[in-house]
């Protein structure tokens, strides 16, 4: 198997990889807080922990990934409060848009979506065996977890603990950076609060703290010890130093192995911000501007994922060409190819190899992807070159296209082929049609508008559904 290295936060270092089972990657990714449409930054991150994913699985891993839906916190309760419906109400239009978006990227489903409020008894259980080893105490009927009492507090963040404050506690589930508190495990009802969004359990009535909700769903799908936790770097301090204090001081087990995070996105160089007017979300992009998803998806992924990504119109229009330029070439090389059989020349052979591992030890080098990308982009100007000076034999065609799909199996931001193009919108309206069937207009009208942003446009005619590619 390829060696693999990745940079862990937690010893800021580069590390080998090795799993804790052989073969196989269990991954928790820190979902959306579903209280509004996500960003094209939180996009980012979800993009990249795909990749990472589809990384392992092309270097023959299999893969576990669990991504939460953090469906109860202080921002889910004050927007279905604002709102006058419940939390589950409020919610679930925002569990819908985020799964829209990520069908719209190309984003391959994790094996989980777990919702916080479908876990609240594991949460309670999680409570319970903190107050055995006494991390915990009780003030003001929520319960704490004591920070003092878990002396590797801070390894994550190296967060500096002799400005720490005994006693000091913050109720948010976020704080400033640097400001290192005790933080609510279970937080007791407030007056206002909506029943939707209380328990009635062993701990009281109440509800938990986000952190927590976190370790719960991430060892009860994949063990007490993962592979790979990942987030973006606003994650680190103090949402993943708190799992880990919870995690570890409730099992006594290393939580972790490797913890990965992805710098921020940012727009003209500047945080996104509603006031500065240049905050976007995918439709916004997608419908408000009719770009290609394709291109935001092949942006988001060509810079390596520890460096800020700076998103500009100028850099979309850059990668929307890199995207033509690798589609038009697979076409032509399809075209090329014919049906003809024909095995590629040895020499030709001998540089699919070597172009295939300069993509694969980029990958490798902590997900380079630049460096990999730089492979396969010297790849397809060779290719280019020889096919339009008639050098490339229908073998030769066949191969390079292999190769260029096999690439692709990675970025994912080509078209699918023809023939599994009408497939896959076939299986789109049989869905679509289902969706009306139940009257589900809702989901039959998502079917079409994620369809219409791929360039499909449907047409109910008597004799049933058509589809076209828009001009
Ligand atoms: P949240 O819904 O705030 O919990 O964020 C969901 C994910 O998006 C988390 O992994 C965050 O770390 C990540 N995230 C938040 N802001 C940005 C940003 N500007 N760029 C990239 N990722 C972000
Ligand atoms: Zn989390």
């Amino acid at each position: 198997m390829q060696q693999i290295t990745l940079y862990n936060t937690e010893s800021r270092s580069l590390e080998v990889f090795s799993p804790v089972h052989p073969g196989e990657v269990r991954l928790y990714t820190c979902g959306p807080t579903v209280y509004n449409r996500v960003h094209i930054g939180n996009l980012r991150t979800f993009t990249w922990e795909d990749l990472l994913c589809r990384v392992f699985r092309y270097f023959g891993y299999r893969t576990t990934q669990v991504m939460n839906l953090t469906d109860i916190d202080d921002k889910t309760i004050k927007g279905c409060v604002a709102e006058g419906i419940t939390l589950g109400e409020f919610t679930a239009k925002h569990i819908a848009t985020f799964f829209e978006d990520l069908a719209t990227l190309g984003v391959t489903p994790a094996d989980v979506y777990p919702k916080a409020t479908d876990h609240v008894p594991e949460m309670v259980a999680i409570v319970k065996k903190l107050e055995e080893h006494g991390h915990t105490y009780v003030s003001d009927g929520s319960i704490w977890f004591r920070i003092a009492s878990f002396p590797a507090y801070g390894k994550l963040s190296k967060v500096d603990l002799s400005t720490m404050q005994r006693g000091a506690r913050v109720a948010d589930d976020e704080y400033e950076k640097e400001d290192v508190r005790d933080f609510a495990v279970w937080k007791a009802a407030k007056p206002g609060e909506p029943e939707s969004a209380t328990w009635d359990t062993e701990l009281g009535y109440g509800r938990p703290g986000w952190h927590l909700e976190c370790t719960a769903m991430a060892m009860k799908y994949l063990g007490e010890t993962l592979d790979i936790h990942t987030g973006a770097v606003d994650n680190i301090f103090p949402h993943h130093e708190n799992e880990i204090a919870q995690s570890e001081g409730a099992t006594g087990k290393p939580f972790v192995k490797y913890w990965l995070h992805a710098e921020h996105l940012v727009v003209d160089g500047e945080k996104m911000s509603k006031s500065k007017g240049n905050f976007y979300t995918l439709p916004d992009l997608v419908v408000g501007r009719g770009l290609s998803p394709r291109a935001i998806r092949f942006l988001f992924l060509s810079v390596p994922y520890r460096q800020k990504l700076n998103f500009t119109f100028e850099s979309l229009a850059g990668a929307a060409s890199s995207v033509d330029r690798l589609a038009s070439l697979v076409q032509r090389l399809t075209e090329r190819a014919g049906d003809a059989n024909a095995a590629p020349e040895a020499a030709f052979e001998g540089r699919i190899a070597a172009a295939r591992s300069a993509f694969a030890a980029g990958l490798a080098d902590d997900l380079n992807t630049a460096a990999a990308l730089g492979a396969l982009f010297g790849f397809v100007r060779e290719v280019n070159v020889d096919l339009e000076g008639g050098k490339l034999s229908p073998g030769d065609a066949r191969a390079a296209r292999d190769f260029l799909r096999e690439a692709d199996s990675v970025f994912g931001v080509l078209p699918p082929e023809p023939a599994s193009l009408d497939a896959e919108v076939e299986a789109r309206i049989a869905e679509r049609q289902a969706a009306r069937k139940r009257r589900d207009f809702a989901a039959s009208d998502r079917i079409r508008d994620e369809l219409l942003a791929q360039g499909i446009v449907l047409e109910d005619t008597p004799q049933g559904v058509r589809w076209k590619k828009k001009s």
